[in-house]
């Protein structure tokens, strides 16, 4: 009898007692391939320079509250971050998960205006079938309109324009590049019905993750998206959380774009698994409206800047960087893709297989030629999930990915380690999985 409060009040759950490279193993020795719960595990289980820093700084001091000292570990990550992140971000926020660091990032937009005489500035604009995370704010900046169904009438009001979604979404006679330019300008048309005095933020992935299954925008979308966010003065804050990283090939995601962002929010990979961390990155600009003006953030947690988490995410960054792990992300990316290809190009039930570096999607659909969803009533993803478990593969299958009802995906996220090998052991469980759900 479990007194665990569990995510499903029917599910009956091994027990996880060891971590072995891409493998979680299990109470009775049934070995895992980790291809990405939810994207957590970039550099497997068991990192022994992980697991040493973690050891080392808990043996050294395990807490301080920043509101009265900071930490070796904080200031050496915080370092490291901005030595390496994009454009003009310059402070490093640091929280324990992904949804903290969206929290912060919608607050800290609000308080910029204040501070800089703009008080009107309140709305967020963000997009539908996108996620930023569990907390209220988060919630409600998120467009998963299942996760949101429930808690709607509590939820704060944001307002939500097209996806970048090319394979579902973009009529067969138009390029990509004008559709990308199309879907783009809806934030112009949403600043403008708002009111561009009254806009203080847009915020987006710039891969979607677990709502859409791996989904980058086509070429021009951020460059434009910047674009407009800078001729009405309204922050761009884009959600690494899971995309970040060096999961889609840049320790950044962002950077494939060629843009930066005035707010950029990242975890998961950022600690690895090894500690629960996030972390909100700002310009510059944003800071020094602060400091200037009231002199300090209104927000914190009792666990913001945590020395261990933040030493074990001071080693994973260093071994992303010293190992050159983002660029491993790509090769073996390609690697999966092709493998995928081979394997799923041709199945009646794969309309697309997408995504960037190790981040991974494979749409799932009832024709391929319509691209019709297969009946949500069959509940493919979940049986999907089911199967592959069984099979001793971990991976994020999810239903929805159309309008929140209809569609399902499989999200493919494996540690950068991943070999061969153990590729070949995924599509092959992926394909026995598949064959069991459909
Ligand atoms: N943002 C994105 C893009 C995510 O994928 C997630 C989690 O899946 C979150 C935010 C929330 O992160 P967390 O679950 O760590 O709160």
């Amino acid at each position: 009898m479990s007194h665990v409060f569990p995510r499903h009040t029917k599910s009956n759950l091994p027990i996880a007692v060891a971590g072995d490279g891409c493998y979680v193993i299990d109470a009775v020795g049934k070995r895992y391939l980790d291809c990405g719960d939810a994207a957590v595990s970039c550099l497997g289980h068991s990192d022994q320079s992980v697991i040493e820093a973690v050891q080392d700084q808990v043996g050294k001091i395990a807490f301080a509250h920043t509101g009265f000292m900071t930490s070796e570990p904080a200031e050496a990550l915080a370092d490291l971050l901005i030595e390496h992140a994009p454009g003009n971000l310059d402070r490093v926020y640091f929280v324990s998960g992904g949804s903290e660091a969206t929290e912060a990032a919608i607050k800290l937009a609000r308080q910029y205006f204040l501070e800089i005489g703009q008080p009107e500035r309140r709305h967020v604009i963000a997009r539908r079938q996108s996620y930023h995370g569990n907390t209220l704010g988060a919630l409600s900046a998120g467009g998963n309109a299942w996760r949101r169904a429930q808690f709607a009438p509590m939820l704060i009001e944001m307002t939500h324009i097209a996806p970048c979604y090319e394979y579902a979404e973009k009529p067969d006679d138009e390029s990509s590049y004008d559709y990308g330019q199309r879907v783009a300008n809806e934030l112009e048309s949403e600043i403008l019905r708002l009111g561009p005095e009254t806009v203080m933020a847009f915020m987006a992935e710039p891969v979607v993750g677990a709502t859409l299954g791996a989904v980058p925008a086509v070429e021009g979308y951020f460059r434009r998206i910047r674009e407009i966010c800078d001729q009405y003065g309204v922050l761009l804050i884009l959600d690494e959380v899971m995309c970040g990283m060096g999961r889609t090939g840049h320790l950044f995601a962002c950077d494939h774009d060629g843009i930066s962002p005035d707010i950029l929010c990242i975890a998961k990979g950022l600690g690895a698994g090894y500690q629960p961390i996030g972390a909100m990155l700002c310009t510059s600009k944003l800071y020094g409206a602060i400091e200037e003006g009231s002199g300090f953030f209104q927000h914190g947690h009792t666990y913001v800047g945590h020395p261990v988490a933040t030493a074990a995410s001071l080693a994973v960054v260093q071994q992303l960087i010293q190992r050159n792990l983002p660029t491993r992300a790509t090769e073996m990316g390609d690697v999966l893709q092709n493998a995928l290809l081979e394997e799923f190009g041709q199945h009646p039930n794969v309309g697309d297989i997408r995504g960037r570096g190790l981040f991974r999607g494979l749409e799932l659909v009832g024709d391929r030629a319509t691209k019709t969803p297969i009946d949500p009533s069959n509940g493919t993803a979940a049986k999907i999930k089911k199967a592959a478990f069984s099979e001793g593969l971990i991976c994020y299958p999810m239903s929805g990915t159309r309008d929140g009802r209809h569609g399902d995906h499989i999200l493919l996220a494996p540690p950068f380690i991943i070999g061969n090998s153990e590729i070949g052991e995924l599509v092959t469980k992926l394909s026995k999985a598949l064959s069991a759900a459909v």
